[in-house]
């Protein structure tokens, strides 16, 4: 193990933001909480409330950033919740996992001049962590509830944020999820190292609590069709996400210890939750002591490398076939994986694993930038033989995430698809050439962000409240 990774053994691995060694941040609570207030007052009081706010128009819910920084400066930080939720569903969310470094904080007007951003995202965070610690985030009060109710597939950000939005105009909702637990890839995805599993229950208990049922553990389409589901339901959101993870169909993939990253995420995940993850108890998706190569270089990759240094991994590389420039990951995640000791192998095409029974090396073929496709990124080409073999105990495969079939998946070959297996939708209604079904989350958009998916859920529920006050119009007038 490096000595950057080192740094990282004093983690409780159950509960990986608290440090093994004494509770120091937890007896000092007070005056680490008036540091925290005092540092969110800070950064909110640098904002120079600019007339054209760029980190507003590149936040994609807009939040009215520059308004809850002042409040917050100006310590109304009740006011400041109460703002930052009229826009977003889970502002805490967000400000733990957006990559601001691409969107609100790196258009931020003193970033461009090169002052150092605002720490937006951070401010978020302590906004609405204050809010839950003070008891001001509320169930919803239903005065009135309609008669009309909304079936919604999938309980990840997309499905949870239109959830809430037309629960607040009184519509009965269920969601419906094959997973054990709500939240999508916010609970089994996104490593708790960048999100704690807590915030993200207590979202969802909130949303129980507003009257909300969730059905967990039904797959729709094997377990009950979408076409009960549409007599059950006036209108139906689809927001199942995309989980076909890309193969690396290179020789010896048949070989043990090669992994799907969502495997390996999900054990993690579950192990922190308190679960009972037998394949992690037997050593078998667990990267302790392990020589773990990475391949591929997106966010996910980023997740599984830093995963497997808090599990205490011997060595974790990270394999790619272009360059640091190149790479399709936040440079902010990369930046924090070296930090911890992560080595990446940049330029280098995986070509073969090699192993009796158990892989044993990753032999990579090293690369050269050639001229840019169409894509605009430069091509890689191979060098010729300069092959290199990777001790490989575990092999995780982190390529990326297609959408599955889901016109096959849920006997609706009527359902439109694009050739990459998106749902298609009506850009303005969201509806899908399924009369009262709708789209949102990355099931249209492909692999994206949380937040986009919460803007596609809140806009899909204003759309799904149209049809459903046009439906009751015309069953009024038709009676
Ligand atoms: C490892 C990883 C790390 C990520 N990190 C970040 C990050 O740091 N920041 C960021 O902004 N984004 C991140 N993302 C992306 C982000 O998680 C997604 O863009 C977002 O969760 C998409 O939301 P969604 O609601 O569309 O789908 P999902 O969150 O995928 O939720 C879909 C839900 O649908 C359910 N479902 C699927 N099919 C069925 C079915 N047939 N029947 C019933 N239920 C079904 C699933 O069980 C799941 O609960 C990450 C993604 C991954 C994989
Ligand atoms: S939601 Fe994301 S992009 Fe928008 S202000 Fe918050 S952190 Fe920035």
């Amino acid at each position: 193990m490096t000595e950057k990774m080192l740094k990282f053994t004093n983690v409780d691995q159950q509960n990986p933001t608290k440090r093994k060694i004494g509770k120091r941040v937890d007896d000092f609570k007070e005056i680490y909480d008036q540091f925290i207030n005092d540092k969110a007052k800070e950064q909110s009081s640098r904002c120079s409330q600019c007339g054209i706010p760029f980190c507003q128009i590149h936040c994609p819910l807009h939040n009215n950033i520059p308004d809850w920084l002042k409040l917050t400066a100006e310590g109304r930080i009740q006011e400041a919740s109460e703002l930052a939720h009229s826009t977003n569903n889970m502002p805490e969310i967000c400000g733990r996992i957006c990559p601001q470094d691409r969107l609100c904080e790196g258009n931020c007007v003193i970033e461009q001049s090169g002052h150092g951003t605002v720490t937006i995202g951070s401010v978020e965070k302590y906004i609405t962590d204050t809010a839950w610690e003070k008891g001001w985030i509320k169930p919803i009060e239903i005065k009135n509830e309609k008669n009309q109710s909304v079936g919604i597939i999938g309980s990840g950000p997309a499905g949870l944020a239109c959830a809430e939005e037309l629960r607040k105009e009184g519509y009965k909702i269920t969601i419906y999820d094959r997973y054990d637990r709500p939240g999508g890839l916010l609970i089994y995805g996104i490593p708790n190292f960048k999100l704690e599993k807590f915030v993200v229950e207590r979202r969802t208990k909130l949303l129980r609590d507003s009257g909300i049922k969730f059905k967990q553990n039904l797959n729709v389409g094997k377990d009950i069709l979408i076409q009960e589901l549409q007599k059950k339901h006036d209108a139906l959101l689809i927001a199942t996400g995309v989980y076909k993870s890309r193969e690396v169909n290179l020789p010896g993939h048949d070989l043990k210890n090669i992994f799907p990253a969502m495997d390996f995420l999900i054990a993690s995940n579950r192990k922190g939750l308190g679960d009972k993850v037998e394949d992690f108890d037997k050593g078998i998706l667990n990267a302790e002591n392990k020589n773990v190569v990475v391949i591929g270089g997106g966010d996910t990759a980023m997740d599984c490398v830093r995963t497997a240094v808090r599990q205490n991994a011997k060595s974790v590389k990270c394999i790619y076939r272009r360059d640091k420039e190149n790479m399709p990951g936040s440079s902010r995640e990369v930046m924090n994986a070296e930090e911890e000791g992560v080595e990446f192998i940049w330029l280098s095409n995986p070509k073969k694993f090699i192993g009796e029974e158990n892989v044993a090396f990753l032999e990579v073929e090293k690369m050269k930038l050639g001229e840019p496709d169409s894509s605009g990124r430069k091509k890689p080409e191979a060098i010729p033989n300069s092959s290199i073999q990777i001790k490989t105990d575990i092999a995780i495969k982190a390529l990326g995430f297609d959408p599955e079939n889901l016109p096959k998946l849920f006997n609706s070959p009527e359902l439109s698809v694009s050739k990459w297996g998106t749902i298609k939708i009506d850009l303005i209604t969201m509806e899908t050439n399924l009369k009262g079904i709708f789209a949102a989350g990355d099931i249209v958009r492909g692999a994206s962000l949380v937040v986009w998916a919460i803007k596609d859920g809140r806009d899909a529920a204003e759309s799904i409240q149209k049809f459903l006050k046009e439906k009751e119009l015309g069953k009024n007038k038709a009676a």
